[in-house]
């Protein structure tokens, strides 16, 4: 294989950028060019593309985000969209893609290869919900975010005998706030998996104040059923003790430096795809399985989710006393 695609796709995740410089720089190494493609699926559609060489991808080994940017690109849904994405790959003379994303876009990259084309995946996603790797690119650097933003709440919130509501990214998948209330020590975690009333969350609150806790946090996905506004204003119509604020982080959990461990993993995984891609193990996604970077079949990735840890949620309860 002489020539390889790469893109970044769907939600943006800290450790894309250091993926895609293991891949250019392996490949070159290997002797194959590198195409970047822009914005996703989408710039593959438009044949937004751009050839890497190795000063390309200089400087960005510590640097969030994703220098090709990313799109959402609801044409690739469609046979036609990824019809076309097919004739420009043939007509840039590219032999194979390396796709960096989320679930969504592993999707994509196994839509892709079902087609003939030869797709490697690299799992990069803060909600940590992708099948078949122990984690993705992103996760780290958004639990460090979380947990630094807690920390400073958690300073406030003492000094003036508070409880914080502090909303994490998680639609579906409540990994980030489990993790991050499991290591800030919440009170209350509140998960789109797990059913908390609010009197539950009233009584665990109150019974923090009680036993003479100087303030109480709250970690919630923004999927959990109930949501944070309505908890807040519920918690302060019923005298829990503390008067409860909201902090909703939002998307400064998708930016910032990757940590010590995604530019690693991220590294890894760079490498690793484009040796799956020049060994021709594709139609696969490069996983952490232990401590090995492995391929692992993408009907296999797609057909399932990760689930977070339900058993933390238990052992977080019980430290928070
Ligand atoms: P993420 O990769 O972060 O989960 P999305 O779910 O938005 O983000 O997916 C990114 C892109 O992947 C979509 O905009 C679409 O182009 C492509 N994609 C998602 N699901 C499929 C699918 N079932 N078939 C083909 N392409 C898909």
């Amino acid at each position: 294989m002489k020539r390889i695609g790469v893109l970044t796709s769907g939600g943006d995740a800290p450790g894309m950028n250091p993926c895609l410089r293991a891949v250019v720089r392996t490949a070159l190494y290997r002797e194959a060019e590198v195409i970047g493609v822009r914005q996703g699926f989408d710039g593959l559609i438009r044949g937004d593309m751009v050839p890497l060489r190795a000063r390309d991808v200089g400087g960005i080994l510590q640097r969030g985000g994703t220098f090709l940017q990313t799109a959402r690109c609801p044409e690739f849904l469609e046979e036609s969209g990824r019809r076309t994405a097919l004739r420009i790959l043939g007509k840039a003379g590219i032999e194979g893609l390396i796709v960096i994303g989320g679930d969504g876009s592993m999707r994509g990259a196994h839509a892709l290869s079902v087609m003939g084309f030869p797709v490697v995946g690299v799992p990069a996603s803060i909600d940590n919900d992708i099948w078949g790797t122990n984690m993705s690119l992103g996760v780290d650097t958004a639990l460090n975010t979380i947990m630094d933003a807690v920390d400073k709440l958690r300073d406030t919130a003492s000094s003036h005998q508070r409880a914080f509501l502090i909303e994490t990214m998680g639609r579906h998948c409540g990994y980030l706030a489990l993790m991050a209330g499991v290591i800030c020590g919440a009170e209350v975690i509140l998960i789109p998996e797990r059913e908390v009333t609010l009197e539950e969350i009233a009584a665990a609150i109150k019974d923090a104040y009680a036993r003479g806790k100087t303030h109480a946090i709250i970690v919630a996905a923004e999927g959990a059923p109930l949501k944070a506004p309505e908890v807040s204003n519920r918690l302060n119509g019923l005298r829990v003790g503390f008067d409860t604020r909201v902090t909703i982080l939002g998307h400064v959990q998708r930016g910032g430096s990757p940590t010590a461990f995604d530019r690693m993993l991220a590294t890894r995984m760079g490498v690793r795809s484009v040796e799956c891609m020049l060994e021709g193990k594709v139609g696969t996604m490069v996983g952490l399985s232990g401590r090995e970077i492995v391929p692992v079949p993408l009907p296999e990735v797609v057909g399932r989710t990760r689930q977070a840890n339900i058993e933390y949620f238990e052992m977080a309860r019980i430290l928070a006393r």
